[in-house]
C-alpha cells in the first residue's frame, strides 16, 4: 500500500481510513508541539480527515 503522507510503497497502518507508513506515523506520534513539524503533520491529518469524510460520501469502488 502507498502511504497518503510520503506517498512511498511501505508497509504501515491505517489510520482514519489511510494508509500511513511506520515512518510517518511515528514522525506524527512523537512529533511535540514545540517541534516545528507538528504543525505541518497536523495539517496533513486534517487534509487526510477531509479526504476520508468525502470519500465516504461516495459508493465505495473496488479497488
Ligand atoms: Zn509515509
Amino acid at each position: 500500500m502507498y502511504c497518503k503522507i510520503c506517498g512511498q510503497n511501505k508497509r504501515g497502518y491505517r489510520v482514519f481510513g489511510i494508509h500511513m507508513c511506520r515512518e510517518c506515523m511515528s514522525e506524527l506520534a512523537f512529533s511535540s508541539v514545540y517541534d516545528e513539524k507538528y504543525n505541518f503533520y497536523m495539517n496533513i491529518v486534517r487534509i487526510l480527515l477531509g479526504y476520508y469524510i468525502g470519500e465516504r460520501q461516495l459508493a465505495n469502488p473496488a479497488n
